[in-house]
């Protein structure tokens, strides 16, 4: 039996040729069909290139339809996809080509220049470009060759991507992910929240991470769905295209930027069936403003770029805001205590821990990191904190790195965080330890006022007062008027430690 991923897709495109796949907003259109001639042809173009199989294909290009269809020619031939953020800079860029050494290096047109002296200095082989306008060295190479159809016979462990994590807690992570991790994965969404074809996909992530590559464009594939491909978040774009379209895939972002405009109501939502949230923490109360602007709950689930996705809040049945919902079919959760590794009880705070078809091979050339990170047993250490409630979903509570140990007792974030966010005038908080020479760390809150609300770090110190354990109120509140997040809406708590790592000394 051949294992490839690219297998699980092809039936679509057979049984379905004329159907549209991809639209873009500037008003293409590419069918199944038009998608997969594409794709044989790039084939062969990474045929020519002397990509072998397991042989690295690292793509650094702005987001356009093409990229799937390299994406799918590199499954189709057996290399390992390996797409990198758009925002890195060439230092870093250096750093990813030297450590993964790739065969073939795609980039867009404006960097071919500079990206042709890496293949002079030996950190890749072959350069090609590939712009959004169906422009570039690649897709002229593709025009003139010939579509193959030949499927590269693979294993389920055989590496179908190395995806770098966000480097939210230190350097970027290759996270090494097999056909049969992809797969599973892909089936399991589509079970889970009840895909079929037709469904139809409002596509605004970048397509360089896990969730709008893996979640997004292989679930849509797996299920022969549709979806429109739109180059960054545009609310106003998305709110035009919602009418037709039946589902939404979003960071939190995503959904505190829609309850902003005035255009989402119930009619603008009326063919939805599902908005999802994840890669961030999202806040309770968006959940129930969302719900009572729209009628519908969003459905917030949980993954890694190791894991793909863990947990998801039920299709059907309560969608609890402030959880991650339940495992994925075939996906083991488990709580352990942070020093002993002993598994906890129900409704104790420890590690996460994973185990199932969904997590990865290993970190690429971190055999160590890899060691330490899994558990004899096969569970994976995900680094996230979290506990499961009486119905069995789990709650994500920070990150293991973000704990705060203060005079020695453990404050987790997002408890203090949930009551500060509750408080009049407050937008939201980020509650970090900073050193501190008594107690080790010391609580502090940094805080980003709604609107033009004046709050004082004395008020709020005292309304935690009784709620909060002494040990847990912040000793420190700042204010900001944004916390920095990445392009995946995550908070850069290595940004704020920074940026108030004096303030007790
Ligand atoms: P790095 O591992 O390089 O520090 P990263 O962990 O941010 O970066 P990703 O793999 O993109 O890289 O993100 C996975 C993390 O995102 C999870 O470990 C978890 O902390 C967070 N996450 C994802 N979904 C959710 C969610 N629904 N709620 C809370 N946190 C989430
Ligand atoms: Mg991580």
């Amino acid at each position: 039996m051949n294992h490839n991923l690219y297998l699980q897709f092809l039936p679509h495109f057979e049984h379905q040729p004329d159907k549209c796949l991809i639209d873009t907003l500037d008003g293409k259109r590419y069918r199944y069909a038009d998608v997969l001639a594409t794709s044989q042809r790039l084939a062969s173009v990474l045929f020519e290139l002397g990509v072998q199989p397991g042989d690295r294909v690292a793509v650094q290009v702005d987001k356009s339809p093409q990229v799937v269809m390299l994406y799918l020619a590199c499954l189709q031939v057996g290399a390992v996809y390996l797409p990198l953020n758009t925002g890195y800079t060439e230092a870093e860029i250096e750093y990813f080509l030297s450590d993964a050494e790739p065969q073939l290096y795609v980039c867009t047109p404006a960097q071919l220049a500079q990206a042709q002296s890496y293949s002079q200095r030996g950190l890749v082989v072959e350069v090609e470009s590939l712009g959004t306008q169906e422009d570039g060295s690649l897709m002229e190479r593709a025009e003139s060759a010939q579509p193959t159809t030949d499927v590269a016979q693979l294993e389920g462990k055989d590496l179908a991507a190395i995806l770098y994590t966000s480097g939210t807690t230190g350097r970027a992570k290759g996270a090494m992910l097999s056909h049969a991790n992809l797969a599973s994965n892909s089936r399991s969404l589509v079970e889970a929240w009840r895909y079929t074809a037709d469904d139809h996909l409002l596509h605004a992530l970048p397509i360089f991470h896990t969730h709008g590559l893996f979640v997004a464009c292989n679930v849509t594939l797996t299920a022969g769905a549709s979806m429109t491909f739109m180059p960054r978040l545009d609310i106003d774009a998305l709110l035009e295209r919602m009418p037709k379209a039946t589902v939404l895939m979003g960071v939190p972002t995503f959904y505190t930027r829609l309850l902003q405009s005035p255009r989402l109501d119930h009619d603008v939502v009326r063919n939805m069936r599902l908005f999802v949230s994840g890669s961030a923490p999202l806040l309770a109360e968006t959940h129930e403003d969302f719900q009572a602007r729209t009628g519908h709950a969003i459905l917030e689930r949980y993954g890694m770029t190791e894991t793909n996705m863990n947990t998801s809040n039920p299709y059907d049945g309560a969608r609890r805001p402030g959880t991650v919902g339940m495992p994925l079919p075939g996906v083991e959760v488990r709580i352990t205590d942070r020093e002993s590794g002993a598994e906890l009880s129900q409704g104790e705070t420890g590690l996460v821990e994973v185990r199932g078809p969904n997590v990865f091979q290993g970190y690429w050339r971190m055999p160590e990191k890899t060691r330490s990170e899994f558990r004899d047993d096969g569970f994976f250490i995900t680094g996230d904190l979290g506990c499961i409630d009486d119905q069995g979903y789990l709650n994500i509570v920070g990150r293991d790195k973000d704990l705060v140990i203060s005079g020695g007792y453990n404050v987790y974030p997002k408890e203090v965080e949930q009551l500060i966010d509750e408080l009049p005038g407050v937008l939201e908080s980020a509650v970090i330890g900073v050193p501190h020479p008594d107690l080790g760390e010391g609580v502090t809150a940094v805080v980003v006022p709604q609107g033009n609300n004046t709050l004082n770090e004395q008020d709020i110190i005292a309304s935690l007062e009784g709620q909060l354990a002494r040990y847990k109120q912040p000793r420190r509140v700042f204010f900001i008027d944004s916390l920095p997040r990445n392009v995946m809406g995550k908070v850069q708590k290595n940004q704020l430690r920074d940026r108030y790592a004096d303030i007790y000394q």
